[in-house]
């Protein structure tokens, strides 16, 4: 958190006005880190899964979430201290002061519980007050008067329920389908007291994923059938077991640990792409949430986690069977037949839906934490090159005898060739290798004396230190080559002995 506050990647928003919790700043840094993990998404899910994105308004009217029951159930059971006024979400404070979840209790059942186990106030200790529903949506009004009651979406997928009947028949009626939104959701959390990790705003990206009940298969589940998972069962949960059952996507499928193909197969693209990311595959599980965890539309849900050191185990993707739930309430709501034709079995299909449903924001966090290696001379992100923010640091070695002339006319090239340099001439060269590895850029590229003689430059490897000289001429093309992994670091140019300081 300390680098990722300094060096532009994570900021608390409003901090001149003292900040407000649950809310966070990208910055420079952090924002190309976000559109590469979205990039990376999209890849998985828009061209790997050949589905269609969609971009709908964040305002969405009160109809639509009073038929998809989040005015009704988008609930957080909170109580407030009766001596300081502090506000609580039961199920933190309980946690924090049992380790126990009380999550699918009934209200009372809660209230008995924080009696039994007389839990305080963690701010002042004080005594807490009855537990109440709070819905956790962001209402607003549209246009002028209070009539018009919306809320702030609470998840994307809604648009994609609503639009239905035009996304069936851009799929020509083929079954089945899937639909994506990236974007924004807001969840007006009582007391957020994780930071990065309990956010009011966050960036979602959805996917739902359309299918006919009696057929859900996945065309291409054979690619993933060897795919090991570890998977926490919630019957194992409810009995106190930590044991986890590692299994193949496809014995998950034929032990009926998942409900059907295709949220094995989801399951098998998650960790594929959590891996992609950089998060090792041993930091990776699934928990299957107990009915009482379980949103109101759902029906099964996994919970992608991923170990780390600031937050434990740290949900970064749900991944929830939301069946017949949402088209069947919005066609009694709205009046509109949200079936689909199916030409094969001559009937009409309400569609079931297995919905992937990532977080972008605790991602990124796993990802920096992940890493992060500190070493005894140096601390550096061994970011994947092709998620780390800058790509290539462009030095020249002293700032005199004409180098950063020279060194500002490669960055300038390597730039027009679209790759992301950054210049930097302030401080000592070693003092710019560190802040270059600090932020995880693969590669450094020096400009030196020698360079104004013989037109090569040095280029540094940041994991191994080690370094190579190539010629001007050839840069870019070598950089493009070690930043796809085409070819070894130590045969793409010259070996240089190593010198002290970098
Ligand atoms: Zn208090």
């Amino acid at each position: 958190m300390d680098i990722a506050l300094r060096r532009g990647f994570i900021w608390p928003s409003f901090e001149i006005y003292g900040g407000v919790g649950g809310f966070y700043d990208f910055g420079p840094l952090g924002t190309i880190l976000k559109n590469k993990i979205i990039q990376k998404w999209r890849d998985y899910y828009v061209f790997g899964e050949g589905f269609f994105e969609i971009d709908s308004p964040s305002v969405t009217p009160e109809e639509v979430l009073k038929a998809s029951g989040h005015v009704d159930h988008f609930l957080d059971a909170m109580t407030e201290c009766q001596k300081c006024g502090a506000a609580f979400r039961v199920a933190d404070v309980a946690r924090e002061a049992t380790g126990k979840d009380v999550e699918g209790m009934s209200r009372h059942e809660m209230e008995q519980f924080m009696q039994e186990h007389r839990v305080r106030c963690p701010d002042c200790g004080g005594e807490l007050g009855p537990v109440f529903d709070f819905n956790a949506m962001f209402r607003t009004t549209i246009g002028p008067g209070a009539k018009r009651v919306a809320y702030l979406r609470p998840e994307t997928a809604q648009a994609m329920f609503i639009d239905f009947k035009r996304l069936q028949r851009h799929a020509r009626g083929k079954l089945p389908f899937g639909v994506v939104q990236i974007g924004k959701g807001y969840r007006n959390e009582i007391s957020p007291r994780q930071g990065i990790i309990r956010l009011r705003e966050f960036t979602m990206a959805e996917a739902e994923v359309f299918f006919d009940p009696d057929d859900p298969h996945h065309p291409k589940f054979s690619d993933v059938a060897s795919e090991e998972l570890r998977l926490w069962l919630a019957g194992d949960q409810e009995r106190g077991k930590k044991l986890l059952n590692e299994v193949t996507a496809e014995q998950a499928v034929k032990k009926k640990l998942v409900c059907n193909e295709l949220m094995g197969y989801y399951l098998a693209l998650t960790k594929r792409f959590l891996i992609d990311l950089g998060i090792p595959s041993g930091a990776i599980r699934f928990r299957q949430q107990t009915p009482g965890q379980r949103a109101h539309y759902s029906a099964e849900t996994w919970d992608a986690e991923v170990s780390t050191e600031r937050f434990g185990w740290v949900e970064v993707a749900g991944l929830a069977y939301r069946t017949d739930y949402d088209l069947s309430r919005h066609a009694k709501s709205s009046g509109e037949d949200l079936t689909v034709f199916s030409a094969d079995k001559k009937r009409k299909v309400m569609c079931h839906v297995v919905e992937p449903s990532y977080g972008i924001d605790r991602p990124l966090y796993c990802v920096l934490e992940h890493a992060l290696v500190q070493e005894k001379n140096r601390t550096y992100l061994r970011l994947k090159k092709d998620m780390a923010p800058i790509e290539v640091g462009v030095f020249p070695l002293i700032s005199r005898d004409g180098l950063p002339e020279k060194a500002l006319a490669v960055y300038e090239g390597l730039r027009g060739k679209g790759l992301m340099a950054e210049y930097d001439d302030s401080g000592s060269i070693g003092r710019r290798y560190a802040r270059a590895d600090e932020v995880g850029t693969p590669y450094c590229v020096t400009i030196d004396h020698q360079t104004l003689r013989d037109g090569t430059v040095t280029i540094r490897d940041r994991d191994t230190t080690r370094q190579i000289r190539v010629g001007i001429e050839k840069l870019s093309n070598v950089l493009c080559s070690l930043l796809r992994d085409e070819v070894s670091f130590m045969d793409a140019g010259e070996a240089v002995k190593k010198r002290g300081g970098s």
